[in-house]
This record gives structure tokens, C-alpha cells and sequence, in this order.
């Protein structure tokens, strides 16, 4: 995410710590190369002037150039403006005090509506509980009614769609239908156009006016960069929304749209999306994308990620069957799952300080466990408990049935019994540790 400007803004500030006695002038060509790295990411020209401008007189007004540890106090001054123009702190939807919460969800075709439609139906209903139903008054292109569909599908949650292309009238008929049903929430996924157009923009002010929503989410595809400001700031003018939806942050985006959306407008990031999968969908928080783009990571998000799916009674079961050497594949194949479900790996690894460069290359996804899946589920119950069974005429008839190499087995076997030590030893560390905090 934002690489490039995350690897510009960090040789700009390198390049300070790397001298000796820090003068304003070196301030002074610092700023303007974060100014130049802001630009080249497409970050509206009057964010960006003012960005640097409070930068500059921060630091001038600080004592940082007499302090310590220079270098530093300048990093926590950029952080400090980053999350700022982020918008400081999270931003969480409105919830009526009397259901059901009607949400409206506006933006261009292709934006990634319906996608995000579907999305803050499942996050409502796993994270608060909630019991959505799907308006679909994009009722336009019957595609868009039946990827709806699909999506509500799979999470398990109603649809409300007529015959007609009468989206007010959608939009009426799901608010009376939440209340018949006693549900408590409606997402309204309306029609959008390549461009922002007068017939759009009535149409959505029309059912705002209907319905009288609590929360507006205008969604915008993160990756088209100035132009998403500009859209915005069209919406907003015809239906003063509410928080803005950040879509494909997953993309080769430049990050101009993130950065500079809230200040020109003036309406919160509530959420962003990293994928196409349902739950590739994070409530927005300033401080860690701010995190992230200046290279510190994000390992509050990276530590929820891994609460979710690790609870303590199964890691303990676990560290118990590394200790006595009893850790198999079986135990493998299933941290493996874990891990694809906390996410997109590639997004993983952007959490983790320092890594996004290393391993930005490296191409990892979720397709890089499919061979070690294959292998595994190739094996018999007995050769998962025990692989020391695994001598060259199983791993032939294991690499015919995964469809794999005997080189890659033995290199999977490898890596597992490498993996086996090292969980031993840290195990191991761990106890001596705890260990030594008593005796203290
Ligand atoms: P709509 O026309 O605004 O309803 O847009 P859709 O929801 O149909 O999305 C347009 C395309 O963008 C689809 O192919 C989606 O799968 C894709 N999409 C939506 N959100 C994301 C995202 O966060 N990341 C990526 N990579 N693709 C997305």
C-alpha cells in the first residue's frame, strides 16, 4: 500500500538523519522532497502545501533542530500531520434510536458499491451483531441486482428488489419491510454512472429524500486518485453525505485519493476496502494508515487480526504439543487456515514494521499455500501424524496425487522440520523467561 510514497518520504527523512548538524536548510530540502513525494502520489496541490507548510513551521517552532535525536522528532512531526489530514481519529457510523438504521451507499459505476454493499452487511452482522436487510435500487443493470443477490447469499442476510425501475420506491419498500421483519438495518445500494450526471445525482437526492437516511457513505475507488476528490466533492455538494468509503486500497493505488479526500471535503474516512473478498473490509483509522505509509507498520491491526482467529485454550493445547515434539502436519494444515483467514497475506505483511519493503517483491498470496495444501491433504491420516513414515515411494505416490514435485515435498518436509526446531527453541526461550521474571 502506497509504497512509493512510503519509500520517497523515508530516503527524504534518511537523508536528514544521515547528517551531522541539522540546519534549516537541510529542513528546508527535506520538506520540499516529502512536498515532491506527495505530489507524485496525486495528492491535491493545496493539501500538500499545507501539509509541508505545518511541517515546517512545527519544526521550526519546536526546538528540533537543538534536540537529541533529531532525526526522530521529525518523523513524529510528519506522523503527527499524516494522521491529521487522515483525519485524526476513527469515525464510526450513526446508529438510529429507533430502527431500523437506514444507510445509503452513493458513488460512480465500478466504484466497488455493491461490493461494499455486501461487505458492511457481513461486517454489521459479525462484528456488531446487527441484522441488515440489502436494498437494491441500482435497478438499472440487472447484473448489479443479482451480484447482490449472490453476495447476500453468502452472508445469509434478505434482499429486498422489485420488477420495476423504481428505485425510491425499493428503497421505501425495504425501510417498511425492515420494520415488518424487525430488522434493524438497511444498506441501500443505489445506481451510479461512469460520470457524475444530473440524472444521478437527482436520483439519489430523491431517495434520500424518501427515506431520510442517518448515514450517507459516499464510495469511491481509491486508485483514481485526484479524480476521486473531485467526484466527492460533487456528491457532496448535492447530498451533503455523511463519511466516504475508500474502495480497492489493495490496487497500485498512490494513495492521493486517502490523503487528501478529507481535508478537501471535510467529511470522515469511515471505512476502506482491500479486496474483493467479502471480508476484505476495515473500519478506517488515521493513525494506523499513517502508520503504515511512513514505514512503522501496523501491528495493532496485524495483533486484532491474530486475536480473532487464535483463542489461548487452543494456543496453549498447542504450545503443549510443541514442547513434547508432538507437533504434526495435521497441526500445520490447520495454523495454515488461520492464517488465510486473517486476510490477504500480501496485506499481512504491510503490517509488519520494516517488512513492506523487504518483502514487497516477493510474491506472496494466499496461492502460495496451495502446493503445501495439496501435499498435505495427499497424505494419509497416519504419514500427517507421523511424516518420519515418508520414505521415496510415498512421497511418488504423494507428488502424483497433489500434483506436485518430490523436490517440493522434500523441501515442504524440510521447512517443517525446520519450523519444528524453532517453535521447540522459542518455546524453550519462552519458559526461561518467565523463569527469570520470577526470580526477580
Ligand atoms: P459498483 O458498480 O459501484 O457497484 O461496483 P462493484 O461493487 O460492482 O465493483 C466493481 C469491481 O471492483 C468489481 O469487479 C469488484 O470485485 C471490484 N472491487 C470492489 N471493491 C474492491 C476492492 O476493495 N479491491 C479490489 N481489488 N477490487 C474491488
Amino acid at each position: 500500500m502506497f509504497e512509493d510514497l512510503s519509500s520517497k518520504i523515508e530516503s527524504a527523512v534518511q537523508t536528514l538523519k544521515g547528517q551531522s548538524r541539522i540546519t534549516d536548510v537541510n529542513i528546508a530540502e527535506t520538506v520540499r522532497e516529502i512536498r515532491r513525494a506527495l505530489l507524485d502520489a496525486d495528492v491535491n496541490l493545496d493539501v500538500a502545501r499545507e501539509f509541508t507548510n505545518n511541517i515546517k513551521e512545527k519544526v521550526m517552532g519546536s526546538g528540533v533542530l537543538t534536540s537529541v535525536n533529531p532525526g526522530q522528532q521529525f518523523t513524529k512531526i510528519v506522523y503527527d500531520e499524516m494522521v491529521q489530514i487522515l483525519g485524526e481519529t476513527r469515525s464510526d457510523i450513526a446508529v438510529a434510536n429507533t430502527p431500523p438504521t437506514v444507510i445509503l451507499i452513493a458513488g460512480l459505476q465500478g466504484s466497488g458499491k455493491t461490493t461494499f454493499s455486501g461487505k458492511l452487511a457481513r461486517y454489521l452482522k459479525t462484528e456488531n451483531n446487527r441484522n441488515p436487510i440489502l436494498a437494491a435500487a441500482d435497478v438499472y443493470r440487472p447484473a448489479a441486482i443479482n451480484q447482490l443477490k449472490t453476495l447476500a447469499d453468502d452472508i445469509g442476510v434478505p434482499v429486498y428488489s422489485i420488477e420495476q425501475k423504481d428505485p425510491v420506491r425499493v428503497a421505501r419498500e425495504a425501510v417498511s419491510m425492515a420494520k415488518s421483519l424487525a430488522l434493524d438495518t438497511v444498506i441501500i445500494d443505489t445506481a451510479g454512472r461512469m460520470h457524475v450526471d444530473e440524472q444521478m445525482m437527482n436520483e439519489v437526492a430523491e431517495i434520500k429524500k424518501a427515506v431520510n437516511p442517518h448515514e450517507i457513505l459516499f464510495v469511491v475507488d481509491a486508485m483514481t486518485g485526484q479524480d476521486a476528490v473531485n467526484t466527492a466533492k460533487a456528491f457532496n455538494e448535492t447530498i451533503d453525505f455523511d463519511g466516504v468509503v475508500l474502495t480497492k486500497m489493495d490496487g497500485d493505488t498512490r494513495g492521493g485519493a486517502a490523503l487528501s479526500i478529507r481535508s478537501v471535503v471535510e467529511k470522515p474516512i469511515k471505512f476502506m476496502s482491500t479486496g474483493e473478498k467479502l471480508d476484505a473490509l476495515s473500519p478506517f483509522y488515521p493513525d494506523r494508515l499513517a502508520q503504515r505509509i511512513l514505514g512503522m507498520g501496523d501491528v495493532v491491526s496485524l495483533v486484532e487480526k491474530a486475536q480473532k482467529e487464535f483463542d489461548e485454550q487452543q494456543a496453549e493445547k498447542l504450545q503443549k504439543k510443541i514442547k513434547s515434539d508432538k507437533f504434526d502436519l495435521n497441526d500445520f494444515y490447520e495454523q495454515i487456515q488461520k492464517i488465510k483467514k486473517m486476510g490477504n497475506v500480501a496485506d499481512l505483511v504491510g503490517m509488519i514494521p520494516g517488512a513492506d519493503k523487504a518483502l514487497q517483491d516477493a510474491d506472496f498470496d494466499e496461492d502460495s499455500f496451495k502446493p503445501i495444501e495439496a501435499i498435505i491433504s495427499s497424505m494419509t491420516p497416519e504419514e500427517r501424524e507421523d511424516p518420519s513414515l515418508l520414505n521415496g515411494s510415498r512421497r511418488r505416490r504423494i507428488s502424483k496425487g497433489s500434483g506436485t514435485t518430490v523436490r517440493e515435498i522434500n523441501e515442504l518436509m524440510k521447512q517443517f522440520d525446520q519450523m519444528k526446531k524453532m517453535m521447540k527453541t522459542m518455546s524453550k526461550m519462552n519458559k526461561a523467561g518467565r523463569a527469570m521474571q520470577g526470580l526477580k
